[in-house]
């Protein structure tokens, strides 16, 4: 069984036993997001500093009393989390600062740190006995949905806009989930899966509207606490779209605060594309969110309407921590960069977070010496056209070596 006490909603704090509700809050609608409370009391029961040590399991599942999972038997085959934490030398170097670390969350099974959601997802599906399991994204939550549920046997349905990057609907179809490509935003896409779910019962995914994807995304915080021997930076860089992962890397050092592992919380910087920052607006202003209409290359945070607002905007701001926007050509520039100097491949909103980082340091938000981790939430390759447009183009030559000694003397 697990540690959970309870759920508890965001907007009128009803508590209600994890057995009662499934989604959200039965009186506040949609918006009435449950967050999940824990019996940290007993939790330390079978958590320690030192218990981790001894853990020889590397990926999220290390973290097993610290999330919402009933029944182990229930859990895929799929290894999910155990990113590297990278102290990038070459970077450091190259802009000058102290103290770096890259958390590579690309390198998960379907290579976005949304496979850390979905592997709760299909565990509480099955829990459940339901064995159908749908979801609307704008396109990396579809696709570790759909790898999780292939590794299990599971069925999926799934909404994406008909825009979202090709490779990411590759993996869709060939992880054999029916993929719905809306004609559509993702904010349309989201509210047809929500009507799809009641119509047809299966087990809703999304974002901010499951309890349990903010404690699978929290994993990615557990993890740069330990690979960090528990000692907490200044800031933490994260790209954000609905604002689910920025508030599971809130929640993780808040788990880990409340055991008394750590001493303090981290400010949380929310980092988005200048032609859709409705969250850096509001945790820069007065909390208010307003919604847009989204304009960015960075497909996985062009959310307009973003489901987990309220959580996320609360916990940058009780971080102390700000939010910074950068624009379309800042954001390819960084994918160069982190590819061309470091070997680190993201996809545009990957790469959002490092160039929201640069940009603080060039204007002198904070400081060379600050302690900064930097979330890459994405791998490259899920959106190669944008690669493309990052890297250039390749010179083509004739198959002789004439051709080559030419092209390396305009080299
Ligand atoms: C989903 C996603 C984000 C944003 O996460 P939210 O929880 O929607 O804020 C950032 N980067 C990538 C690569 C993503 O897939
Ligand atoms: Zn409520």
């Amino acid at each position: 069984m697990s540690y959970v006490k309870k759920l508890k909603c965001l907007l009128c704090s009803a508590e209600y036993k994890p057995e009662d509700v499934k989604y959200t809050c039965p009186k506040c609608g949609n918006d009435g997001i449950l967050e999940v409370i824990y019996d940290y009391k007993e939790i330390k029961n079978h958590l320690s500093k030192n218990s981790l040590k001894q853990n020889n399991l590397f990926d999220m599942w290390r973290y097993l009393p610290l999330l919402p999972v009933n029944d182990q038997s229930k859990i895929g085959p799929q290894e999910v989390g155990g990113t590297p934490l990278y102290e990038p030398e070459r970077i450091k170097k190259d802009l000058g600062v102290n103290f770096l670390w890259i958390k590579d969350d690309g390198r998960n099974p379907t290579a976005s740190l949304k496979d850390r959601a979905s592997a709760i997802a299909v565990v509480k599906a099955q829990e459940l006995d339901e064995p159908t399991l749908t979801c609307a994204s704008t396109g990396n939550a579809a696709s570790s949905l759909a790898g999780a549920c292939a590794s299990l046997g599971l069925k999926s349905y799934i909404f994406v806009p008909k825009t979202a990057p090709r490779a990411k609907i590759a993996q869709l179809l060939v992880f054999g989930s029916n993929v719905f490509a809306v004609n559509g935003t993702y904010d349309e896409a989201f509210d047809l899966s929500i009507k799809a779910t009641e119509e047809f019962g299966w087990y809703n995914r999304n974002t901010a509207f499951n309890p349990y994807m903010v404690e699978g995304k929290k994993t990615v915080a557990l993890e740069i606490i330990e690979q960090m021997n528990f000692d907490v930076p200044d800031y933490v860089f994260v790209p954000v779209g609905d604002g689910c992962i920025i508030s599971g890397v809130a929640k993780g050092y808040r788990d880990m605060f409340n055991l008394g592992f750590i001493d303090k919380i981290p400010k949380l910087v929310a980092v988005q594309a200048k032609g859709c920052k409705p969250i850096v607006d509001a945790v820069n202003g007065d909390g208010k969110v307003h919604f847009v209409v989204p304009h960015t290359i960075a497909d996985s945070i062009a959310v307009g309407i973003p489901r987990n607002r309220i959580m996320a905007v609360r916990d940058v701001k009780e971080s102390t921590g700000f939010g910074i926007s950068v624009s379309d050509d800042e954001i390819l520039g960084t994918i160069k960069y982190l590819g061309s100097i470091q070997g680190i491949f993201a996809e545009p909103a990957g790469a959002t977070g490092f160039a929201g980082f640069v940009k603080s340091i060039r204007q002198g938000i904070i400081s060379k010496n600050d302690k900064v981790v930097v979330l890459i939430t994405g791998n490259g390759l899920k959106d190669v056209e944008s690669a493309i447009r990052a890297g250039g183009e390749p010179l083509i030559i004739d198959p002789n070596i004439d051709a080559v000694k030419k092209a390396l003397k305009n080299d």
